[in-house]
């Protein structure tokens, strides 16, 4: 296996295997507000993978991601893995996972859902089938299989 082209962290989060392409998005849910003063960020697009041919990597000083983040990060790339780094060293490894409920993650697509009206419920989603992922709202029972453009 060849070297990453981006350096080593002391301490943070490497979010490996993501979908090649897909490295923006991630960095889309990680957000402004996730990032502290002191994180920095690296990402590599298109990173040859013997997996996946093709893989993007997304690289965060500091930051270990909340469960939420985590869920966000498997709906819109299964494949990603997730390693948490001390002092250089991968403390802990695993791919992302999604649980049978998705809470706060995305908005419902159906406008008249109660989750969306003016005093909003926090969202809840049921995780109908996996690989490809489907979600069926707990309020209204809309489908959703496709998570970029309904991330809250
Ligand atoms: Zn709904």
């Amino acid at each position: 296996m060849r070297e990453l082209k981006i350096t080593p962290i002391r301490n943070g989060t490497v979010i490996d295997h993501i979908t090649n392409g897909l490295a923006f998005e991630v960095l889309r849910i990680l957000g402004p507000r996730q990032l502290g003063r002191d994180s920095t960020i690296s990402v590599a697009v298109h990173v040859r993978s013997g997996k996946l041919g093709w893989k993007d990597i997304v690289k965060v000083e500091n930051i270990e991601l909340t469960p939420r983040t985590v869920n966000a990060i498997a709906l819109i790339a299964p494949t990603a893995t997730i390693s948490i780094i001390h002092d250089f060293r991968v403390r802990e490894k695993r791919t992302v996972d999604l649980p049978a409920k998705i809470v706060g993650v995305l908005r419902c697509p159906n406008a008249n859902c109660i989750s969306n009206q003016p005093e909003p419920l926090e969202s809840e989603f049921d995780v109908v089938a996996r690989r490809p992922t489907v979600l069926a709202c707990a309020f209204c029972e809309r489908r959703v299989d496709e998570f970029l453009t309904h991330l809250a």
